[in-house]
């Protein structure tokens, strides 16, 4: 018997994947590198379904029904080239390869134009969820062709997570569309994180609740439209204590955020695509800043107000109006993660449509919550909606917000605490609003120093004034 897909590269991911695969009853032909790594899964998970264990790449293809489908399951990189190099000769027109490594999609783009050329489909594949995730349903974004979907796709809905009985797996697009979806994934993964940080850190200055207390807000917050992944487990680390002190546990943990990666290159495409997902880049930036530790202890005795805990009436409101700031923020984070993702589909032509993404981000994945539903719901009534905050629910939620949004952030101000997750987000809202921005002026100091030129509100054309003449218009112009 042949497997109906392999896996190579059997680190904790590819493992998990393998074993996911044969749980639903797929024939899973298994390879890596090093040989003890096969050995390990056959002999510890080889009762949870069908293994082929192969020991060299002839013997891994061969394995494998045609068209094959295989995984490829590495470190991302000059791994996932070798690895490609490896298997592309052994392989006949029509097979598929696939790497569900964090590529980044430039190189995915790459890979499938070479491997087109020599006959192979290659599909770019996000897997989100982690090792968890990837053994017991993760969310899949896999790009490449859609003729490669059409054998591939059936495998991967079986084991993606569920929701409502729908798979979170779907074609999002050709060559590294569902790379490039993915890294979104993870941009808007750090901006989340970054504001339920900075939530609980006013929470703590502004209100002096104890990680514990903080816990308790969190859970209730689950229990409403902040239901999600990330406030849940948030709740169970402030909720847990360090063993070996009796503290909390947040409070014997370096505060040093550390990044792997995708956070940054979302920043470095969306400055690229001229999206200004302000959001996920200052949660980028507060990782650095908080990973700076001498220029932290250099800065520690600057003046600034001294924290205060809040009083009376305003202490009464505050957790609820951080609840308000906290969701329109998170509206403002996801409406840039989504207009970044349409320009890259504008930019490389891929025709991404952005209800069914969210739809396969309510499970699985990282930032699944209830929150993605809204979004799916928000395309499916408007698929060519500008902004989400535009959207019936959003517009309606960033309203409800206004004075708490606004409230939460001046008492941050007030009181030293950093909120620049909160503050872009607000910045960011209320520059789309504005009737007229001061770009105006930038665009007369460009064109005062460079001859830049800029265009008028009152006719067509571009203009330039002789500044250091006679402050008149060119002739002509
Ligand atoms: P690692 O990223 O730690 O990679 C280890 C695997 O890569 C091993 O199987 C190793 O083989 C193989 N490998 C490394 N270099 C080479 C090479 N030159 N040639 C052949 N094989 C090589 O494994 P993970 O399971 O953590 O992650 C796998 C992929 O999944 C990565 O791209 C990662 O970014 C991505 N990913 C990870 C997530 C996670 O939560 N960990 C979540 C989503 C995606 P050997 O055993 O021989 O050393």
């Amino acid at each position: 018997k042949k497997a109906s897909i392999g896996v190579t590269g059997l680190a904790v991911m590819g493992r998990n994947l393998a074993r996911n695969l044969a749980r639903h009853g797929h024939t899973v032909a298994l390879h890596n590198r090093s040989e003890q790594r096969t050995r390990d899964l056959v002999e510890q998970f080889g009762d949870e379904g069908e293994f082929i264990p192969t020991y060299s790449a002839q013997e891994f293809v061969d394995a494998l029904e045609r068209p094959r489908k295989l995984v490829i399951m590495v470190k991302a990189g000059a791994p996932t080239d070798a690895v490609i190099e490896e298997f592309a000769p052994l392989l006949e027109e029509g097979d598929v390869i696939v790497d569900a490594g964090n590529a980044h999609f430039a190189d995915t783009r790459r890979r499938e134009a070479a491997l087109r050329e020599r006959g192979l489909h290659f599909v770019g594949t996000g897997v989100s969820g982690g090792e968890e995730g990837a053994l017991h349903g993760p969310s899949i974004m896999p790009g490449g062709s859609k003729e490669s979907y059409e054998s591939l796709g059936p495998l991967f809905e079986s084991i993606s997570a569920k929701v409502d009985g729908d798979p979170c797996c779907t074609h999002i697009g050709p060559d590294g569309a569902g790379h490039f979806v993915k890294m979104v994934h993870n941009g808007i993964e750090y901006s989340d994180m970054q504001l339920i940080a900075e939530s609980f850190d006013l929470l703590r200055g502004a209100l002096g609740y104890e990680p514990g207390q903080i816990a308790e807000v969190f859970r209730t917050w689950n229990t409403g439209r902040l239901d999600s992944y990330l406030i849940e487990i948030t709740a169970e680390v402030l909720a847990h204590t360090d063993a070996a002190t009796g503290k909390p546990f947040v409070d014997i943990v370096t505060d040093q955020a550390e990044q792997k990666g995708t956070g940054r290159w979302t920043v470095q495409i969306g400055l690229d695509l001229g999206v200004p997902i302000s959001g996920i880049a200052e949660a980028v930036f507060a990782r650095s800043l908080s990973g700076s530790a001498d220029l932290r202890a250099a800065s520690r005795g600057l003046p600034g107000p001294t924290r205060a805990p809040l009083t009376g009436a305003a202490a009464e409101t505050f957790a609820d109006d951080v609840e308000r700031a906290l969701y329109a923020s998170k509206i403002v984070a996801y409406a840039q993660g989504f207009n970044q993702i349409q320009a890259g589909g504008a930019e490389y032509g891929w025709d991404i449509d952005l209800g069914a993404l969210a739809a396969i981000w309510r499970g699985g994945c990282i930032i699944r919550a209830k929150f993605l539903d809204d979004i799916r719901a928000a395309y499916a009534a408007e698929p060519g909606l500008p902004t989400l905050l535009t959207a019936g629910d959003f517009r309606k939620a960033v309203e409800d917000a206004q004075d708490a949004w606004r409230s939460v952030i001046s008492t941050a101000v007030r009181l030293g605490i950093p909120t620049p997750g909160f503050s872009t987000a607000l910045a960011y809202y209320d520059g789309l609003r504005a009737e007229r921005l001061p770009a105006a002026l930038v665009q007369g100091q460009r064109d005062f120093f460079g001859a830049h030129t800029y265009r008028r509100v009152d006719r067509e054309g571009s203009f330039h004034t002789r500044w250091a003449e006679d402050g008149r218009p060119e002739a002509g112009a």
